[in-house]
């Protein structure tokens, strides 16, 4: 969470580092900050606002127009918060600086040591502003600094391996304009550069980056990078060792960071996912001459005696990528007669699970930066089971952690609640489940084919769904009164359901509570009543007339009905106040279509409330703190 910036070079760092803030918004955006330092300043300057970057900007604005700049600011570093130690406000905003005021810090992470760290500061003299655990870290810095002739990178060296937790940090020094350092365990950074050293970027992720250099370097786990105007970036381990310097094209398509025309990200985002997942396809799903499908996925090709051997898969993952995870169960089995168990990373990493030497684990993140499901992995790893990473961050840590994997490559994804990187995610989970499947042989070939036909038809399926974007929209107004909704659903619409309800609670805070539809008469049923929307998955598949039951017993109750239904059906109309068709497909593949009412109904229903879809209270996008 929250989104680090770097720049020093020989332009003006303020408008850079804002507009970098700007795009890593997605991150947190609780209160942002910048500070920044030119040759001959006696002081680091720092401008700091509560809550989103454009108070920031407009306070740097006035700040740097009104004052008659004698020396231009080329260096600067920039946060946006999410959190985690003290209250959003101006004072526990980033940077933070040192009591001396010679170093200030930005900081992605937690340092959980921070509170036995902060007495020894104390008693050594030093005095604290703020409630976060960053300012402790500065001013660790700042004690060894001061101690150690005050080099910067030894400093940092030595502070780090005093403390425990996660960080991403950028640091700079008062008495040299030209110097960063950045370093990084548990929580994601990359550096970019320029050709010929004059200029360094840095960012949480490549996003800011791009417009200005393709040249990066991921830094990994337990790294300093000692980064200086006119030299080459010299990174080494907290052993102090030197460690090898990887420079990486970054291929990134900017326009993707732009809303294209729609008023929020998340719409944009729903729009894209016939093209995303074409995307996710490419090259994967391939008509061969004589016109039969063939999945194609290297993943499988370099890791496929482990993979056929494996005997139980467990799929980690958190969020809208763990709903996802339990619809690759169901598929996974359904075709490879494979056992396979959903674990949320928080739980399964620190509950001691079973992990046997020939089990695979399918780790799911869209960020590829997930601070549990990396934890998951990791351990994972260290008892013998392959790791598997389905993920869309390009060179993310789980990327580089996993054995193997599959991108889902859909492009960014800005808007906080996940939309287009679920369905890539089911996607990647059906190409893979149906390439094992045939691969074991657990699958007719017949099945297999009709299977990849019906996946590659989706994309213009989803385009008729999305048609019915001004109906979900009209009906949305009916159910912005509400304070509860139950979303029901059976077989592969369960976890549809599941993440319809999650969406709607991120983005419109109305709760909202997802049940496989036949447990509703366990308990849930007791909620209904003439105020309470309902929502069924009602397609026409397996279950389809038992999900029929389900929504009688709510008719009789009173319960308004939403319902999302196959084209056509003309039975669940009858029992529904509203519905929105989806095309025919296989029951394998509903989930992909079925999901799209589920978020236009989420967004429609929080824009009606003037809530800041994009951006709602209390999340942040890329959950890299546990
Ligand atoms: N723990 C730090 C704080 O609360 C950093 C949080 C973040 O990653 O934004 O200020």
């Amino acid at each position: 969470m929250c989104g680090i910036v770097g720049y020093i070079g020989n332009k003006e760092a303020a408008p850079i580092l804002i507009k970098g803030l700007h795009q890593l918004e997605y991150r947190g955006y609780d209160s942002a900050g910048i500070a920044l330092l030119g040759s001959g300043c006696n002081e680091i300057k720092v401008f700091k606002a509560k809550g989103k970057v454009a108070n920031l900007e407009e306070k740097v604005d006035a700040a740097l127009s009104s004052e008659s700049q004698q020396t231009s600011l080329t260096t600067g570093i920039g946060h946006t918060r999410w959190a985690t130690h003290g209250e959003p406000s101006e004072t526990n905003a980033h940077p933070h600086v040192s009591m001396s005021g010679d170093i200030a810090l930005v900081h992605n992470g937690i340092i959980e040591n921070y509170k036995l760290l902060k007495e020894q500061l104390e008693s050594n003299g030093y005095e604290f502003k703020s409630h976060t655990d960053t300012e402790v870290l500065v001013q660790l810095i700042d004690y060894y600094y001061q101690r150690n002739g005050k080099q910067l990178v030894k400093a940092v060296n030595q502070a780090l391996n005093k403390v425990i937790g996660a960080y991403a940090i950028v640091v700079m020094e008062k008495s040299n304009s030209n110097h960063l350092v950045a370093a990084r365990k548990a929580s994601p950074l990359v550096i970019g550069l320029s050709n010929d050293n004059t200029e360094f970027f840095v960012g949480s992720d490549a996003t800011p980056l791009v417009e200005y250099t393709r040249k990066v370097i991921y830094l990994e786990d337990e790294q300093i990078a000692d980064i200086y105007i006119g030299k080459d970036i010299e990174i080494t381990n907290l052993d102090e060792t030197s460690a090898d310097i990887t420079i990486k094209d970054v291929d990134l398509d900017i326009s993707a960071l732009s809303k294209g025309g729609y008023p929020h990200f998340m719409l944009k985002e729903i729009f894209e996912q016939p093209h995303c997942i074409e995307n996710t396809m490419r090259g994967r799903i391939i008509m061969r001459e004589d016109g039969l499908y063939e999945i194609k996925l290297s993943a499988l090709t370099n890791f496929k005696a482990k993979l056929l051997r494996a005997r139980h898969i467990i799929i980690v993952a958190c969020g809208t990528s763990w709903h996802a995870g339990l619809i690759g169960k169901q598929l996974i089995e359904d075709m490879c007669r494979i056992r396979v168990e959903v674990e949320y990373a928080s739980e399964f990493r620190y509950r001691n699970p079973v992990i046997e030497k020939d089990d695979v684990v399918i780790a799911i993140s869209q960020s590829g930066e997930t601070a549990d499901t990396l934890a998951a992995i990791q351990l994972a790893k260290q008892q013998g089971a392959l790791v598997f990473g389905i993920v869309n961050g390009v060179g993310s840590s789980i990327a580089r952690e996993s054995d193997t994997g599959i991108y889902i490559h859909v492009g960014p994804e800005i808007g906080v609640a996940s939309t287009k990187a679920f369905t890539g995610q089911v996607t990647v989970l059906t190409m893979l489940s149906l390439a094992l499947a045939n691969a074991i042989g657990t699958i007719s070939e017949e099945e297999f084919q009709t299977t990849c036909h019906e996946l590659t038809q989706i994309p213009q399926k989803m385009e008729k769904v999305l048609e019915q974007n001004d109906t979900v929209e009209n009906l949305s107004s009916m159910f912005t009164y509400a304070r509860n909704f139950l979303y029901l659903g059976r077989g592969y619409n369960y976890p549809v359901a599941l993440e319809g309800a999650l969406k709607l609670k991120e983005i419109s805070y109305i709760h909202a509570e997802g049940y496989p539809a036949a447990e509703m008469k366990h308990g849930p049923i007791a909620l209904v009543d003439e105020e309470m929307p309902i929502v069924f998955l009602a397609t026409h598949h397996q279950l389809y007339h038992k999900i029929i039951s389900n929504m009688q017993e709510v008719q009789s109750r009173n319960g308004r009905i939403f319902a999302v239904v196959t084209e056509g059906d003309e039975d669940v109309k009858k029992i529904s106040e509203q519905v929105v068709e989806v095309p025919n497909t296989l029951n394998c593949l509903v989930p992909l279509l079925s999901v799209i009412p589920m978020q236009m109904l989420a967004y429609h229903v929080a824009v009606k409330k003037g809530l800041n879809v994009d951006m709602p209270r209390n999340l942040a996008k890329s959950v890299t703190v546990e």
